[in-house]
């Protein structure tokens, strides 16, 4: 069984619809696929309308960005929730208006410097999706300031930028919460990669793992293997689910659909603990 649980459609920075998204795990071989934009459920119709066609099941999640109060981000993937759950709705809601607008004043300030205006930059949006920087990045390649997303978030996009606007974001605690009450499986995305900034200390993990995160993604390009084995350890004392995963991004990223996997055993577990939504095997 070849099971990946973490990749992005054009309903957030992926680069293809969910449909495509399905098509390509076909044929990559894979037998289950999480669909997990970034901060929305907008996909999941979509991609579950290709599980017959394509023969790849569907595991219905979302990828939820947080903050803590030092400052630090914190990315949590949500398996199989109730879209429709209200106290968790009103938090992606107001985080995905507040990208927007936060979207507005990077534009505003990019464009002091470069040839880029909002229009450039939507044009990459996907109606109703989640918007992010790499849709600026977009706008800076089609521009021709930069050869690509990776160039584009070397320089002018991190968050050290003189052009960076932070938007509101969930404390990973309070998000925890949200998801189990929606009946959904949260597990802490890439949670050592400290090339893309300051990462959680054992006092947060252990302020996560006490209000309900239930695992770790320990296999993703992102952790150092130094991190790695110190996640393993971490999720045999806490008894945390360990999964393994791509990221996929389309053309956005170089990570290749099924580049890690996540075993059966630890799906299985995320299926029992589960009761918001389910599995959509063809
Ligand atoms: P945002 O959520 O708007 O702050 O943008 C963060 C998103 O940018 C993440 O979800 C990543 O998918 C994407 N990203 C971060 N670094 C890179 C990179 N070097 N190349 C392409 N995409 C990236
Ligand atoms: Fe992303
Ligand atoms: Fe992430
Ligand atoms: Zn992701």
């Amino acid at each position: 069984m070849r099971i990946d649980l973490h990749t992005h459609s054009n309903i957030s920075d992926g680069t293809q619809p969910p449909a495509m998204l399905m098509a390509a795990a076909r044929d990559a071989g894979l037998d289950v696929l999480a669909l997990t934009d970034h901060d929305t459920t907008l996909g999941w119709a979509e991609a579950a309308a290709a599980v017959a066609s394509t023969g790849v099941a569907l595991l219905p999640g979302m990828e939820v960005t947080c903050r803590t109060a030092e400052g630090i981000s914190v990315h949590l993937l949500c398996y199989l929730h109730d879209p429709g759950f209200a106290g968790l709705l009103e938090e992606i809601t107001k985080a995905k208006d507040a990208r927007h607008s936060r979207a507005r004043r990077m534009v505003e300030r990019l464009a002091e410097d470069y040839p880029l205006n909002w229009d450039d930059v939507t044009q990459h949006v996907a109606p109703g999706a989640t918007m992010g920087r790499p849709h600026i990045a977009d706008a800076l390649v089609a521009a021709g300031v930069v050869e690509d997303r990776t160039e584009a978030f070397a320089n002018i996009l991190t968050s050290h930028s003189r052009y960076y606007v932070s938007h509101y974001a969930p404390d990973p605690v309070l998000a925890i919460t949200l998801i189990r009450a929606a009946g959904g499986v949260p597990v802490f995305a890439h949670p050592v990669a400290s090339a893309r900034g300051r990462v959680v200390g054992e006092q947060t993990f252990g302020d996560m793992i006490s209000a309900g995160l239930l695992g770790v993604e320990v296999d993703h390009r992102d952790n150092p293997e130094e991190g790695r084995a110190w996640l393993r350890g971490l999720a045999a004392e806490h008894d945390l689910i360990i999964t393994g995963s791509s990221d996929y991004h389309g053309r956005g990223k170089p990570n290749r659909l099924g580049e890690n996997l996540t075993s059966p055993e630890s799906l299985a577990r995320i299926e029992d603990l589960a009761s918001g939504a389910v599995v959509l095997r063809p």
